[in-house]
């Protein structure tokens, strides 16, 4: 692994059910090629045709792992269909999932029984624990609040350091906020154009607060729902950088490499270093 890339591919950048009925934006969750060890994070509505019809296309069953941060429906209605991709149509155990306990043993669960014993291995996120996937990769585990289900964000880690932070749907607090503490980069589910104290999702003035905090080197903004879609995501990333900080709005298809953070779009091969194009 060690020269290996760390490439995080967002195969959809939708949130919310308006945005996502209507599919103002793809709904895939994010594919993070580890080094060459494939993760699924958050398989939400298209997770698997997404894989398919990116390019280079993705390929489901050399997935590794498939991590879910909560068991709404817009995080893992692909779930099922990817362990049985991982698994070799249930031929082969193998792989790792990880989900909230309450994805799998609570009320409604969201992964099927007869996949549970067809994978290698099943584990439940810890407060504020950490698992190790294999080699030295390790995720942590924050626990966050969001509408009575069980939530985690994720801090991927390296021989322990933090490599990169999913913040995902959450109810904004203080507390959470130093887990993500030298996070190189941050993707965050911003939901919410403006602030609805009523919702435990994200909008810009939480993000600018987490971003003058922590200060990460790129901040990448994502899950959107129909509000921010209509203000704008470039303009409220902009916005919240204030020629400051390097805040952008992903796009469906989006690639970042981890370590040097360049972005590269589907419909382009031009490589862009971020800083001579946000700041
Ligand atoms: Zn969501
Ligand atoms: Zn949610």
């Amino acid at each position: 692994m060690p020269n290996a890339k760390a490439c995080l591919t967002f195969l959809g950048t939708g949130g919310s059910r308006f945005s996502i009925m209507h599919q103002l934006r793809a709904s895939g969750g994010l594919w993070f090629d580890w080094r060459a060890f494939p993760v699924a994070i958050d398989p939400g509505p298209g997770a698997l045709v997404r894989m398919c019809q990116n390019q280079p296309s993705l390929d489901p069953t050399t997935l590794e792992v498939i991590l879910v941060t909560h068991k709404h429906l817009d995080h893992t209605t692909d779930l099922n269909v990817l362990v049985e991709a991982m698994t070799g149509g249930g031929f082969n155990k193998r792989g790792t999932v990880v989900v909230p306990a309450d994805a799998v043993y609570g009320f409604e669960p969201v992964l099927h029984k007869y996949l549970q014993k067809k994978m290698h291995r099943l584990e439940t996120w810890k407060n504020e624990g950490a698992i190790n996937l294999a080699g030295n990769r390790t995720v942590k585990s924050v626990p966050l609040t969001h509408h009575g289900v069980e939530c985690y964000g994720i801090v991927f880690q390296e021989n322990g350091s933090p490599l990169w932070g999913l913040i995902p749907d959450t109810r904004f607090d203080q507390e959470w906020i130093e887990h993500y503490r030298k996070c190189r980069l941050l993707v965050v589910n911003m939901t919410l154009a403006k602030e609805r104290s009523h919702l435990d999702h994200l909008s810009p003035v939480h993000v600018s607060r987490l971003v003058e905090t922590l200060e990460p080197e790129l901040t990448l903004l994502t899950h959107f729902g129909r509000g921010v879609l209509k203000e704008g995501p470039e303009k409220i990333a902009e916005n919240i950088g204030k020629g400051k900080f390097r805040v952008m709005a992903a796009r469906d298809g989006m690639r970042v490499d981890i370590d040097d953070l360049l972005i590269e779009f589907p419909d382009t091969n031009n490589k862009q270093p971020l800083c001579s194009t946000s700041l």
